[in-house]
């Protein structure tokens, strides 16, 4: 099989295409065009190993970035429940909230920075590959996801929700509205059924009302 390399813009040397560390080594993946390309991977994505699951780039990319977003629970965790601000003027005291304090703000913008990161256009030799870049994404408070299911398993974990009922709640907010319909979500007694049943029988008649009124 011929590899070929692709371009480099120079402010992306040695820089991983899926998250944007520091990368001095490639992993072969396939385009769309099915030609084989050395694409720069940096230590950690590569340990994923989501390459030995697919080597299409369109997969894999959204393989690779739902790792990074499932690795990064903890430290993304941070951002969810704290402003910089907040942090800093916490009453946490002891030695291992100290350290909290110090690294967890940092923690959490390396890893929201690597989720959010989107690699450079792809070229060979100046000429462009068709669009190779996850066509779809979702958005939630500065977090960029390339799929629902990531975004969904994200939200349900760092905010105790149950994923059935945030996905149903979701829809009927719309992805560009999923602050509020987690803080819907937050509102409701998780753990019961019968909870989340009313609620969300509530939440159709409000949108049905809603709906009429406009019409
Ligand atoms: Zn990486």
């Amino acid at each position: 099989m011929h590899v070929l390399n692709l371009d480099i813009p120079f402010d992306c040397r040695f820089t991983c295409w899926f998250c944007g560390e520091g990368s001095h080594q490639t992993i072969v993946t396939t385009l769309k065009t099915r030609q084989a390309v050395n694409m720069p991977i940096c230590d950690e994505c590569k340990s994923y190993r989501c390459h030995n699951e697919s080597s299409a780039l369109v997969i894999l990319e959204k393989l690779i970035k739902d790792k990074i977003v499932k690795q990064s629970a903890k430290a993304l965790a941070i951002g969810a429940n704290w402003t910089e601000k907040e942090l800093q003027e916490s009453e946490l005291t002891g030695s291992a909230f100290d350290g909290f304090k110090k690294s967890g703000w940092k923690m959490f913008l390396i890893a929201r920075e690597r989720v959010n990161f989107s690699g450079w256009e792809l070229s060979i030799d100046g000429v462009p590959i068709e669009n190779t870049v996850v066509d779809e994404n979702f958005v939630f408070d500065g977090l960029t996801f390339t799929s629902f299911i990531t975004m969904l398993d994200y939200l349900s974990t760092t905010f105790s929700l149950n994923k059935d009922f945030l996905e149903q709640v979701l829809t009927l907010y719309g992805d560009d509205r999923a602050i509020e319909a987690v803080k819907f979500c937050r509102l409701v007694p998780n753990e019961s059924k019968s909870e989340r049943e009313k609620a969300l029988n509530d939440l159709i008649a409000s949108f049905k009302e809603k709906d009429a009124m406009r019409y």
